[in-house]
């Protein structure tokens, strides 16, 4: 599809990414997460939800035009951008094909903002160069987000998504490289992923791995 613009902006700053802005440039996704809020009506994410994907196919030049400064009236606020969220993932299975997400955070790199990455992906490994270049005059931080960090529990609720432990050992490459890693502990699964042992061995696991930071949240249902 053609979309007629790319960044989400907000009135009040997300206090979960530091961000006035927001991107995404899937909607739908091969993940397939159970409790997927993109599953919802609400959302009008077009086809089988987890089987179709909709690609913004014209997102790098709307993008362009959206952050180049000359193009506006008023500066943009200070804050990260944030990759991600909404009902795709931006590192899910076709980004490998169509790029968008290594080529908006070029943008982004060019016109010298930061950056807040939130996927459940280990492919955003790929994109280390340019994120560790926009980490160095601006600032990045890649997220990760995690229901748990059982392997069980992640193959049933998470089919289509690398095993905890894999995206473990993604942030301690971005760690290693000097870039803030926080966990995404969301949603905690009624009944399934709220077990004191469990958010516990999380905790462990994020200390672990030095995590700079986690946020908790329960499942929306929409
Ligand atoms: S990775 Fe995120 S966007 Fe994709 S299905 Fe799972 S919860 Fe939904």
């Amino acid at each position: 599809m053609r979309a007629k613009s790319i960044l989400r902006k907000s009135r009040k700053i997300d206090s979960w990414f530091i961000s006035y802005y927001g991107m995404n440039h899937y909607r739908g996704c091969l993940h397939g997460c159970v409790y997927c809020d993109g599953r919802s009506e609400k959302y009008n994410v077009e086809g089988e939800f987890g089987k179709d994907i909709t690609v913004k196919i014209n997102a790098i030049e709307i993008l362009n035009r959206e952050l180049n400064p000359r193009r506006k009236r008023k500066p943009m606020r200070r804050s990260y951008i944030m990759l991600g969220g909404g009902v795709g993932d931006s590192y899910q299975p076709v980004e490998k094909k169509y790029q968008l997400s290594r080529k908006a955070m070029n943008l982004v790199n060019n016109y010298n903002l930061p950056v807040h990455i939130l996927t459940k992906s280990t492919l955003v490994e790929r994109d280390i160069d340019i994120i560790k270049e926009i980490n160095e005059k601006n600032r990045a931080i890649v997220s990760f987000s995690f229901s748990s960090v059982s392997k069980e529990i992640s193959s049933i609720f998470e089919p289509g998504v690398p095993a905890p432990e894999e995206r473990l050992e993604t942030m301690k490459l971005f760690k290693k490289e000097g870039i803030a890693c926080g966990m995404f502990l969301i949603p905690v699964i009624p009944y399934i992923t709220d077990k004191p042992e469990l958010i516990e061995d999380a905790v462990r696991k994020a200390k672990q791995y030095r995590v700079d930071f986690i946020l908790f949240s329960g499942m929306t249902l929409k």
